[in-house]
């Protein structure tokens, strides 16, 4: 079966589309149809901005859609930057990232604890829609490690791998991951609905 995605980011769209494909789904983004869509995430949870994105590409398209809406949880900021992760400072993924870590200075390792969180929503046809919300546990490191992934990948550091994501071959981010455990259960929900 064949989704379209809601995003035009292309580091989410690699990763989910390696997951998709390794539980036999098809990933397609909205470029390639030439949809040029980025509607307003007015929502307040992850759960409502995933589905204001899904739906606005399911209007667009009339095709099986599905968004993801991720972000980073930090306990230390009361959850911040959470559902404003894309947006917590102007500029790039490094200079959020130096944000966050100046918002952590001078915290302790015993209080970093944080969790990237993911939602995927998806949305079948006018009547069905459904989302799915999964974590990842890890601390946010003093110092950045490591260069592959995207956002807040190379502060991330996962303790049961001893490395940050940015460290991590992205096959193992690709099983281990808050998106890679939120797709699982998408398409365990899918074959509630579909019977497949
Ligand atoms: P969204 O596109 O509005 O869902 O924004 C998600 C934001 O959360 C991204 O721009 C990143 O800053 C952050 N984020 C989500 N997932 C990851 C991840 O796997 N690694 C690093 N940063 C992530």
């Amino acid at each position: 079966m064949r989704f379209v995605l809601a995003s035009k980011n292309k580091h989410k769209l690699m990763e989910m589309r390696a997951i998709l494909s390794q539980i036999g789904l098809e990933l397609i983004s909205q470029d390639e149809l030439s949809v040029d869509l980025t509607p307003d995430e007015n929502g307040s949870t992850f759960e409502e901005n995933a589905l204001i994105k899904a739906k606005a590409l399911f209007k667009e398209t009339g095709l099986p859609c599905i968004a993801d809406d991720s972000g980073l949880e930090v306990d230390f900021l009361g959850g911040a930057p959470g559902i404003h992760s894309a947006r917590y400072a102007e500029g790039s993924d490094h200079d959020r990232v130096l944000k966050l870590l100046n918002a952590l200075s001078g915290v302790p390792d015993g209080k970093r604890q944080a969790r990237f969180v993911s939602v995927i929503a998806c949305v079948l046809d006018e009547k069905t829609s459904f989302t799915c919300r999964r974590e990842c546990s890890g601390t946010i490191l003093k110092e950045i490690k490591g260069e592959a992934g995207f956002g807040y990948d190379p502060i991330f550091f996962v303790p049961e791998y001893n490395m940050t994501f940015a460290e991590m071959p992205a096959d193992i981010k690709n099983q281990i991951s808050h998106r890679a455990k939120a797709l699982l259960s998408f398409k365990e929900e899918l074959k509630k609905i579909m019977s497949f």
